[in-house]
């Protein structure tokens, strides 16, 4: 059989964070908010109104753009894209067409190690960026047909890219990148059950190696990364069936059923002429102005993989520590903070902040900066372990105080007497004590079972309050017993 290599596109829309739509000064975040409570004449179409562009979707799209490393284009058109469909009650989408606000970018996807193959980086070619509206809803219920105008006019951006992906786990992982970056970038909340990142994706296979391409069919609307992963795997399975059968590749447009795992073929698509595109007269060209343009570039913070690298450099981190820290903006802020505030050893706070801390940030479910354990009370509880002020498991148990009670450490430690007691007469008293308490377990211990120290010092450590320091208590505990 011929060894066959996927060729796959994917065409993202990306739904800005912005407070107000594209055109209008309706709300544009409508997720729990009940149907048509989100609308205005602007954005149901209604006869004589106008149009008025928000800056900040320039802004964000600009934003983006730019992290793809993209050509960012000093003037850009909208245009009307027409056809009908009862959730369009304008008859047409304002979008981009041949004239959009960026083109000619890439994304460096790093794909990892798998039972496939080592790690390696996938160049993937953005060809085009443009923003448009989003149309509105339509669902069935008992019997009727219901459309819900609020997402007329959220503000979408849609990118697509060069057909230079190459399995459904790169498609997965382009996804995972994206989403990402966009959550750091601050411009989406790119959560795709909530469709605020949405993928279509052409899909067509071919003799690895070979540079030509084949017909492809394309995937709509597939609303979670597992499923596009699921979906292509199943179009490139079948595609390979096809093609060994001797049978032709259409250039069909399939829909994805989640529950059956399987795709259905969809009413033919329409072509870009049956859009009859032309330009918007009722919104002026996008002419960005240099000054503007320089301020809001200035803005554009260190990318996930620049930052992952200079981890390595700076911090002298392992590449995994790296990855971790820099998987979320918050946490690799939160990370150096830390860093500067301690002053010794960046894998200590690594330690700490990937064992420990990061399990109260996923359980809370909140990002590094809500946390009321500050990066400073982080630098100052490892500290106090450094100093020899309290014990490890001490250190460990001031974390959830801190995050409980927003107090700082240092003053925990005093107010409820944890410093960490290593003065041996203490610990003898209370070592002398455990033993009087335990006959059954001396008597093992006398008999050899000497493993049972370990037990002894759990209780110690017990009876202080976690306070005493368990290597004193272990030698204390090993004389007495020796008596
Ligand atoms: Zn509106």
């Amino acid at each position: 059989m011929t060894d066959y290599e996927a060729v796959i596109g994917l065409e993202t829309h990306i739904q800005l964070n912005t407070t107000t739509k594209i055109f209008c000064a309706c709300k544009a975040d409508s997720w729990n908010d009940p149907p048509n409570t989100n609308i205005c004449p602007v954005c149901t179409g209604l006869p004589g109104v106008l149009p008025v562009l928000n800056e900040a979707v320039v802004e964000k799209g600009i934003i983006l753009a730019a992290a793809m490393h993209a050509d960012i284009q000093k003037v850009s058109f909208f245009d009307r894209k027409n056809y009908f469909y009862p959730d369009l009650p304008k008859g047409y989408q304002i979008s981009q067409y041949d004239r959009p606000l960026a083109r000619g970018g890439f994304l460096e996807l790093p794909v990892p190690a798998s039972a496939d193959g080592p790690a390696y980086i996938r160049h993937v070619a953005i060809h085009k960026l443009h923003m448009e509206e989003d149309a509105g809803k339509t669902k069935n219920e008992d019997g009727r047909r219901l459309i819900d105008f609020n997402r007329c006019g959220v503000p979408l951006v849609e990118m697509v890219t060069g057909p230079d992906l190459r399995s459904a786990d790169e498609a997965a992982q382009y996804l995972i990148r994206l989403r990402q970056l966009l959550r750091w970038l601050g411009i989406s909340e790119a959560d795709m059950e909530k469709g605020h990142l949405r993928c279509d994706a052409n899909v067509s296979i071919r003799p690895r190696g070979a540079d030509y391409l084949n017909p492809k069919t394309e995937i709509k609307n597939v609303n979670s990364i597992v499923a596009v992963r699921e979906a292509i795997q199943v179009e490139i399975e079948r595609q390979i069936r096809e093609t060994e059968a001797g049978r032709r590749i259409e250039a069909w447009t399939l829909e994805w059923d989640e529950d059956a795992g399987v795709l259905r073929k969809m009413r033919s698509k329409e072509t870009e002429a049956d859009y009859r595109y032309f330009r918007e007269p009722d919104l002026l060209p996008i002419k960005l102005d240099e000054a503007w343009l320089e301020a809001l570039l200035a803005t554009m913070p260190e990318l996930p993989l620049e930052r992952r690298v200079r981890f390595m450099q700076q911090y002298g981190l392992p590449e995994y520590d790296a990855d971790i820290l820099t998987t979320e903006r918050s946490l690799s802020e939160y990370f150096e903070e830390a860093v500067r505030s301690y002053g010794g050893d960046p894998k200590r706070v690594s330690n700490w902040l990937m064992n420990d801390v990061l399990r109260m940030i996923n359980e809370k479910g909140i990002a590094a900066n809500e946390l009321n354990l500050t990066p400073d009370y982080l630098a100052e509880i490892i500290k106090l372990v450094d100093s020899g002020i309290v014990n490890t498991n001490t250190g460990k148990s001031l974390l959830d105080k801190v995050e409980q009670t927003g107090f700082a450490p240092g003053e925990i430690v005093q107010k409820e007497g944890l410093a960490k007691v290593s003065d041996a007469s203490a610990i003898e008293a209370v070592a002398a004590e455990v033993l009087a308490e335990s006959p059954d377990q001396v008597a093992s211990y006398k008999s050899g079972k000497t493993t049972i120290i370990g037990w002894f010092v759990g209780q110690v450590m017990k009876k202080s309050r976690g306070k005493a320091d368990p290597q004193t208590a272990h030698k204390i505990l090993e004389e007495l017993l020796s008596k």
